[in-house]
C-alpha cells in the first residue's frame, strides 16, 4: 500500500532538513567551496530523483518530464518562474522555449552571466495542464522541492519572473506592476520580482522596466553590464 500524500510530504520534508543540515553544518565547519558544491550538487541530485517519481499532486498525472531545475550549486543568483511550459515538459529543462531564449539573453547580454552560472528552477516542477495557474494545494505539496534548492544553494538574490510567481513567494495578491523593481524577502532571500520573459516578449514596451529591475539585482551582486561590441 503507498503512503498518503501527508505521510510522504513529511519524509521529504525531513529528507531536505537533514540534507540542508548537513551542509549547513560542512559550511560552518570551513569545508572548502569545491567540497561542499559537490555536496550541494549532490544533495539536489538526491532531490531531483524524488521530484522524478513524485505523484503527490494530480499534476504528475498528464507531465511527459519533471522540471526539477538546473545550474549552478553555488550561484549567487536564482531566477524562479511559475511552472513548465509545453517546451519544457517536453525537454525537462526549465526555460527553454521562446521565453528561455529571452532570460538566457537577459543573463548573458545584460548580466555578463552564462546561464549556468546561474540557478534556474519553477515554483511547480509538472506542467499545469493548458498552461493553467497551479492550485493552492498542488503548490503547497511541491512547495518542499524548491525550499529545498533555495536552502542548498543558498543564494543571495531570487528573481521571482512574473506575476504568478512574485505573488506565491510574496504571499500576496498585488500586481505584478506594482510588486515589480520593490525588494521583498523570500526564506532570508532578497528576492526582485519583475515581469516574466513570455510577457515581455508580448509586451516589449515593458521591457525596459524590467531591465531597470535587472540594474537593480546587478548593483546588489556587484555586476557590471557586460562591454558592448562595436
Ligand atoms: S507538481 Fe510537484 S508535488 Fe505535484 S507531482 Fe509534480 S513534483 Fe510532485
Amino acid at each position: 500500500m503507498s503512503d498518503s500524500p501527508a505521510a510522504e510530504l513529511g519524509r521529504l520534508c525531513r529528507l531536505t532538513a537533514s540534507l540542508v543540515r548537513d551542509i549547513t553544518e560542512s559550511r560552518w565547519s570551513g569545508m572548502d567551496h569545491i567540497r561542499v558544491e559537490s555536496a550541494v550538487a549532490a544533495a539536489l541530485k538526491e532531490i531531483a530523483g524524488k521530484v522524478a517519481s513524485c505523484r503527490k499532486c494530480p499534476l504528475c498525472e498528464k507531465r511527459k518530464n519533471t522540471v526539477f531545475g538546473e545550474g549552478s550549486p553555488a550561484a549567487d543568483l536564482m531566477f524562479v518562474g511559475e511552472g513548465p511550459g509545453a517546451d519544457e515538459d517536453r525537454l525537462g529543462r526549465p526555460f527553454v522555449g521562446r521565453a528561455g531564449g529571452l532570460l538566457d539573453d537577459i543573463i548573458s547580454k545584460g548580466m555578463g552571466l552564462r546561464r549556468e552560472q546561474v540557478y534556474i528552477a519553477n515554483v511547480v516542477k509538472c506542467r499545469p495542464p493548458g498552461n493553467r495557474d497551479p492550485e493552492p494545494a498542488e503548490i503547497a505539496m511541491c512547495a518542499p522541492y524548491l525550499h529545498a534548492q533555495i536552502d542548498l544553494i543558498q543564494p543571495s538574490v531570487i528573481v521571482a519572473l512574473g506575476k504568478f510567481a512574485a505573488q506565491v513567494l510574496l504571499d500576496t495578491g498585488t500586481p505584478i506592476s506594482k510588486l515589480r523593481g520593490n525588494w521583498g524577502e523570500y526564506r532570508g532571500v532578497r528576492l526582485m520580482p519583475t515581469y516574466h520573459p513570455g510577457y515581455l516578449l508580448r509586451n516589449p514596451g515593458d521591457k525596459a522596466l524590467a531591465w531597470r529591475d535587472i540594474q537593480e539585482v546587478m548593483s546588489v551582486l556587484g555586476l557590471e553590464p557586460p562591454a558592448r561590441t562595436q
